[in-house]
């Protein structure tokens, strides 16, 4: 079977777990990604300190996007406030 049919086959089959934030993992490394983490959990449940930090999903956004990588303070938001597809 050939690799497109293979996944014509089963992207149907597929639900995406992972929204485009979760997806970034894959291309840094995981310091950058354990800060990420971090910030977001910061951003999620200690609102306060992340404010003090200076930490924003608009701010995030400008970073990741400044450093090559396409991605929505949008999708940002939605991956803190837990609104994506993410499991
Ligand atoms: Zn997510």
């Amino acid at each position: 079977m050939s690799e497109l049919l293979s996944k014509l086959k089963t992207s149907t089959k597929t639900r995406q777990t992972r929204c485009g934030l979760s997806l970034l993992e894959d291309n840094l490394d995981a310091a950058e990604w354990d800060q990420i983490c971090l910030i977001v959990e910061d951003m999620r449940n200690r609102r306060a300190e992340a404010k003090a930090k200076g930490y924003s999903c608009s701010w995030l956004g400008r970073i990741l996007r400044e450093h090559g990588f396409l991605i929505s303070d949008n999708t940002i938001q939605r991956h803190v406030r837990k609104n994506c597809c993410c499991e």
